[in-house]
């Protein structure tokens, strides 16, 4: 096992590894920006080393400032957690070949999975489901995009193929829009990604976000953990999850699960990873690949037992999963609100010192967050302060659970979006459960004041 793990990312996550490192008796490297100089797992790290300004492109981003930090830490492994560099194919062969350990798939696995027309095509290769669409990157010739789109009807979805975060997509309800559209996102790609490839996919209207969590180790085992539905989303960005999925057959999701399991044996991907579909219809379509741990993990982990952070790091070290599939059972249910700093009604960004700090507890309520009482969240990184998560033998007790949570939770000084969590777990909808991918945004739409 690693004796000393360099943790390049800030905020909860980096908080959330630190305690993985922790329980496992590995010392733990914090890296940190200047603005991040005072956060609270910078100061419990077993060293600190600053990488640069606040800017993320000058410290967070910084390969060389990071790798140097391993270096003079004597770190052997690197946790890239999510965001900043985790999913970048370049740093995770840059970690490699400075003889550090990435704690993550190969950069290969990366680079594959993070050009989606590559990824894609290498689910239909693996016997997974994909949404129809281009058989990869769509050609120049306007009159050849007009029978692409035409062929598999619409509307239409324009998406980059380096694209991520929500970023990058634009549906095309008619002919007339759609040259205009794919040059529209052909070029914001180019500016935002550095690559201007983009493909086409049939836009469904009313599906719901579900994706399979997977284990894999080096020696080609590999299981999935279940689902998490992930459909209550504001601008393709997701703002609460949970686990199971209500109302989806468990047939259904063992007959994915599998299909997900046998493509990481394909493609010999190693560590933690999620396959993010599209479900309409009882019909599974795959979108993406995310290559690291995801910010909602925890609601798995609480259904199922399993820490994915500590399993990352044990096959990272070369242990094989502690697990078989048959071992893996599903209990009860989760949900998460992400906190972010955040005006609940305009959305506009709420940096600031937190002046009140009172973070719920009791039976069944976790919280991961690196805030504290008077600790400052600065205005240079992504607006999530933490994470509630709770858990119920039944989703009726969970969302019960998450209300009284909700109704302790006291956060001063900034604005944050816990009011509109509030009103969404009181929401007849939501609580009914099974609302598609649209349901958040029509509902801000008509929302009462
Ligand atoms: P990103 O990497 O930016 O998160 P994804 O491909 O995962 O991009 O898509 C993000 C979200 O965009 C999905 O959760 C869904 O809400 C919407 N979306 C993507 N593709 C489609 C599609 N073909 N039809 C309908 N909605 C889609």
């Amino acid at each position: 096992m690693f004796k000393k793990i360099l943790i390049a990312n800030r905020g909860e996550i980096a908080l959330r590894i630190q305690r993985a490192c922790r329980e496992l008796g590995i010392k733990a490297v914090m890296v940190y920006s200047e603005a991040d100089r005072d956060a609270k797992y910078v100061k419990l790290a077993d060293e600190a080393v600053c990488i640069g300004p606040a800017a993320s492109s000058l410290s967070y981003l910084n390969m060389p400032a990071i790798i140097s930090a391993a270096e003079v830490t004597d770190a052997e492994a690197i946790h890239p957690g999510y965001g900043f560099l985790s999913e970048n194919a370049d740093f995770a062969e840059r970690v490699e070949r400075s003889g550090f350990q990435f704690i993550g798939p190969t950069p290969e696995s990366i680079r594959i999975m993070g050009d989606k027309v590559a990824a894609k095509q290498a689910m239909i290769r693996a016997g997974v489901p994909c949404v129809p669409g281009s058989d990869g990157e769509l050609p120049e010739d306007p009159v050849q995009i007009r029978r692409i789109a035409k062929t598999i009807g619409y509307p239409v979805i324009i998406k980059a193929a380096g694209g991520g975060g929500g970023r990058g997509m634009r549906v095309v309800h008619t002919e007339a829009a759609l040259i205009n559209a794919v040059q529209m996102t052909r070029s914001e790609a180019g500016a935002a990604f550095g690559n201007p490839a983009v493909y086409m996919e049939k836009f469904l209207q009313n599906p719901r976000h579900i994706e399979i969590q997977i284990l894999a180790d080096k020696y080609k085992n590999a299981v999935y953990l279940g689902e998490r539905d992930c459909s209550m989303q504001r601008r393709h960005q997701k703002v609460i999850e949970e686990a199971p999925a209500p109302g989806i057959a468990r047939r259904l999701i063992e007959r994915i699960g599998d299909r997900c399991v046998a493509a990481c044996k394909k493609i010999g991907y190693r560590g933690a990873g999620t396959f993010e579909f599209l479900y309409e219809d009882g019909e599974f379509y795959f979108i993406e690949m995310n290559t690291r741990v995801q910010v909602e993990h925890p609601v798995t982990e609480w259904v199922t037992g399993v820490d994915i952070v500590r399993t990352q790091i044990l096959v990272a070290a070369g242990e094989k999963l502690p697990f078989t599939q048959r071992q893996i059972q599903m209990r009860g249910h989760a949900i998460e609100c992400r906190v972010n700093a955040e005006d609940p009604y305009k959305f506009t960004p709420s940096p600031g010192r937190i002046t009140l700090w009172h973070a719920p507890g009791g039976p069944g309520v976790r919280v991961d967050s690196h805030a504290y009482h008077n600790y400052f969240v600065p205005p240079n990184y992504d607006s999530m302060i933490g994470k509630i998560i709770v858990f119920g033998d039944t989703r009726e007790q969970a969302l019960a659970r998450m209300q009284t949570a909700l109704a302790e939770t006291v956060v001063e000084g900034i604005k944050t979006n816990i009011p509109l969590h509030r009103d969404l777990m009181v929401d007849a909808k939501f609580m009914a459960g099974g609302t598609n991918i649209h349901y958040l945004e029509h509902w801000l739409e008509h929302r009462a004041r």
